[in-house]
């Protein structure tokens, strides 16, 4: 008979938002599998204590911790466990549990002093058999430590994974408090300088300053050269004479100039005071960066990255090199932790060596190609010298509002500009271009729409008939259109598919166009994820939190329908990141014999303790079987064991300002709209395509493939991505 397998989970170093999700998932995935998992609080610490810091777990004791940020077993910073002493006792402490797998949640130290232990096991245990603490069998038992990393840490600063556990939570707060400081600026022409964390990694002072539509930044990797000040004030007062009312620099805590001289953000004050005479305030955010509620992204990324640990765990055999569980491409990704360890530890060491540039190539590409980004936008001068016949392009939206459609078209502005074009904005999509309503946009006509929910140039779902596309050909004649960059959904995408189609017909379709995937829906071909799904989802989980909230006095079970037309993104992700039981999707439908096992399955539920149960549905899970039908049926069938109420979260998940993730999305898909439309009007060609993300690169599809990728009585991409996170759900749902 194998004997029982006990797994440790520990949190440790600097708290992040979505850990707490990360140690969910690694308990119910443990109990799901049939393993027992014991919480070890307060990280080392608690480790050699021993004692009451490591508690076996049970699935409710991880209930209700999704939406609370830092973490609730607790972190600290041990001195003790850096010795072999405490790391003696930490071994004996974990044995009197019959621990021998750990997941270790935190950031680089945590993680090598966690790799130091697993090397040191067999000696460790050794002694504590030789001095009688332990006895044979026990140490024969557990010959072996095996391990597993998650990275914990705001600062996005691991090599080995896309994002940290917490960096978007952190991005949040940052960009919240850059939208309210440019507020407060534009109303007084104020300056501010904001200071951000991130001692060697400048991905969140980067990432806000995109995100917040600010002027300047300064990150580790990429210092400027002595004598920068002079440049950041000259763009500084190219900004105001374009129209800009507040000037907002961004400075990482870790920031330097090429000589290695720490730049404060007081000293960036002290220059815009006195060499532009502005009113300056300094902001330094410090800890709010960890505090809040975790992002929707750091709820369901930690789950994933936490289900798979355990998966990594059960699978590790003695001699398996230790791996670090994170995420590419917004899949699972594993690579080997000591490398990542070391690797991350090379960067900061390069930029001590004043090695910048491969500094940035550590970093990555995209990283590198973000901060050019940056660069052009801040600037309102175009990098080129305008030719006297500049090529105009026309930027319009279609199909539902998404957030971030804004961005895009904001950044595809500035962009455009910079390369030299005139920039034309079409009011009211599809039937802007039929009446002409087209006029053009400077580089201060699109200030402060970054952060701006809605669509500023106004967003319909009309598509031209047949009939109207002589008119519309007509307009792009008459405004002397080159080039199109369509930002929008659905139809948005059928509009652009017609009149592409009829380019034999019209001579004035014959010029390169652009989709860029902007729906909350996330229903496109061609890309992973589009503009505008982030921030939904943060809607809808923030409104989850509040329901569950309302629903502590109570036993009861909610019946929430999210958007998303016949693609079940929103439903899954939302659930996922909220804690949902049950999750009804199109893509699955529903039948009577689901429901007849779904009352069963809470019945049992809400008999052994339950006190809520959430269920999701996707408006068009099923035609018949309605949010009301499911509520009544259940209501019907809960024997008084609890009460059901619905929600119907309807509009507003289109609304709100757009999450950091989706201005950042808006902004790169932008951006490589007006470097596809650039080239194509150099090279003479016409070329037509949608752009998207897949697998972390932006790839573009010739437009008349568009029917081949997609289901089209379901209007949803033939290939989606997520579907296979439903087994994840499935672990987490159910005791
Ligand atoms: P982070 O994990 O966020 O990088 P720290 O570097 O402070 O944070 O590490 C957290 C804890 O991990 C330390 O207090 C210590 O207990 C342990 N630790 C860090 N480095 C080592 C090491 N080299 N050997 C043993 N333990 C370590």
């Amino acid at each position: 008979m194998s004997r029982p397998i006990s797994i440790g989970v520990m949190t440790s170093g600097g708290d992040a938002q979505g850990m707490n999700a990360a140690v969910r998932a690694v308990v119910r995935t443990a109990i799901h599998q049939g393993v027992a998992v014991h919480a070890i609080y307060e990280g080392y610490q608690g480790m050699v204590d021993g004692g009451d810091r490591i508690r076996l777990l049970a699935w409710d004791d991880v209930g209700s911790i999704l939406h609370r940020g830092g973490t609730v077993i607790g972190t600290a910073r041990c001195p003790a466990f850096r010795e072999r002493e405490g790391r003696r006792r930490a071994a004996r402490n974990l044995l009197q549990s019959g621990i021998d797998r750990l997941v270790i949640i935190g950031g680089d130290g945590s993680l090598t002093g966690a790799n130091t232990f697993r090397q040191e096991w067999p000696e460790l245990l050794a002694e504590l058999v030789q001095a009688g603490e332990i006895d044979e069998a026990t140490a024969r038992d557990h010959a072996a430590l095996m391990i597993v990393g998650l990275v914990g840490s705001i600062d996005n600063d691991m090599v080995g994974t896309d994002m940290t556990i917490g960096a978007d939570s952190a991005l949040h707060r940052i960009t919240e408090a850059i939208d309210a400081l440019t507020s407060t600026a534009a109303s007084h022409q104020r300056s501010f300088v904001v200071e951000v964390m991130g001692r060697h990694c400048g991905y969140l002072a980067l990432t806000s300053a995109i995100a917040g539509g600010t002027d300047y930044v300064l990150i580790p990797e990429n210092p400027p050269p002595v004598g920068w000040e002079d440049r950041m004030c000259e763009m500084l007062r190219h900004g105001r004479a374009a129209g800009r009312r507040d000037s907002i620099v961004v400075v990482a805590e870790g920031a330097t100039d090429q000589e290695g001289h720490p730049i404060s953000g007081d000293y960036v004050r002290q220059v815009l005071e006195e060499r532009l005479g502005e009113d300056t305030r300094v902001t330094i955010l410090g800890h709010v960066q960890r505090g809040g509620t975790p992002s929707v992204y750091d709820r369901w990324m930690s789950t994933l990255v936490g289900h798979a640990a355990v998966e990594e765990l059960l699978a590790a055999t003695p001699d398996s090199e230790p791996q670090l569980i994170g995420v590419r491409f917004n899949r699972i990704h594993r690579a080997p932790l000591m490398q990542c360890v070391e690797k991350t530890r090379a960067v900061a060491a390069t930029i001590a060596e004043k090695n910048y540039a491969k500094a940035m190539d550590i970093r990555g590409g995209s990283f590198t190609a973000m901060f050019d980004i940056f660069k052009k936008m801040a600037e309102a001068l175009p990098s080129v010298t305008p030719t006297t016949q500049p090529r105009r392009i026309a930027v319009l939206h279609g199909a539902g509002l998404a957030p971030g459609m804004n961005t895009a078209a904001r950044a595809a502005v500035r962009l455009g500009r910079d390369r030299g074009h005139v920039m034309l904005g079409v009011r009211g999509s599809f039937e802007g271009l039929i009446n002409g309503k087209i006029e053009e946009l400077n580089w201060g006509d699109v200030e402060g729409w970054t952060a701006l929910g809605g669509a500023e140039l106004g967003s319909t779902r009309y598509v031209p008939t047949t009939e109207q596309l002589y008119t519309v050909a007509r307009t792009l004649e008459t405004h002397q259109v080159d080039g199109l960059l369509v930002i929008g959904g659905w139809k948005a995408y059928q509009a652009i598919y017609k009149i592409h189609s009829e380019r034999d017909r019209y001579p004035a379709f014959k010029i390169p166009m652009i989709c860029l995937p902007a729906t909350i829906d996330n229903n496109l071909p061609g890309s992973e994820l589009s503009i505008g799904a982030d921030t939904a989802l943060n809607v809808i989980v923030e409104a989850l939190d509040r329901i569950k909230q309302s629903a502590t006095a109570a036993r009861r079970c909610f019946v929430v329908e999210v958007m998303g037309r016949h693609c079940g993104y929103l439903a899954l992700m939302s659930g996922l990141a909220g804690g949902a039981e049950r999750i009804y999707l199109p893509e699955e439908g529903i039948t009577l014999k689901d429901l007849q096992a779904d009352v069963e399955r809470m019945l049992t539920s809400f008999r052994t303790g339950r006190r809520f149960y959430l269920t999701i549905r996707n408006e068009q899970a099923n035609p018949q079987y309605t949010t009301d039908f499911l509520a009544r049926l259940f209501d019907q069938e809960s024997n008084r064991l609890f009460d059901v109420r619905q929600a119907i979260l309807g509009h507003i998940q289109q609304g709100g300002n757009p999450s950091p993730f989706d201005r950042i999305l808006a902004t790169r898909l932008a951006a490589h709209g007006i470097d596809f439309l650039t080239e194509e009007l150099e090279r003479g060609s016409a070329g037509g395509v949608f752009a998207g993300l897949v697998e972390g690169k932006v790839s573009n599809f010739p437009i008349k493939l568009m029917p081949d990728m997609v289901d089209l009585p379901n209007r949803r991409p033939l290939e989606q991505w997520w579907l296979s996170l439903r087994s994840v759900l499935q672990a987490l749902a159910q005791p």
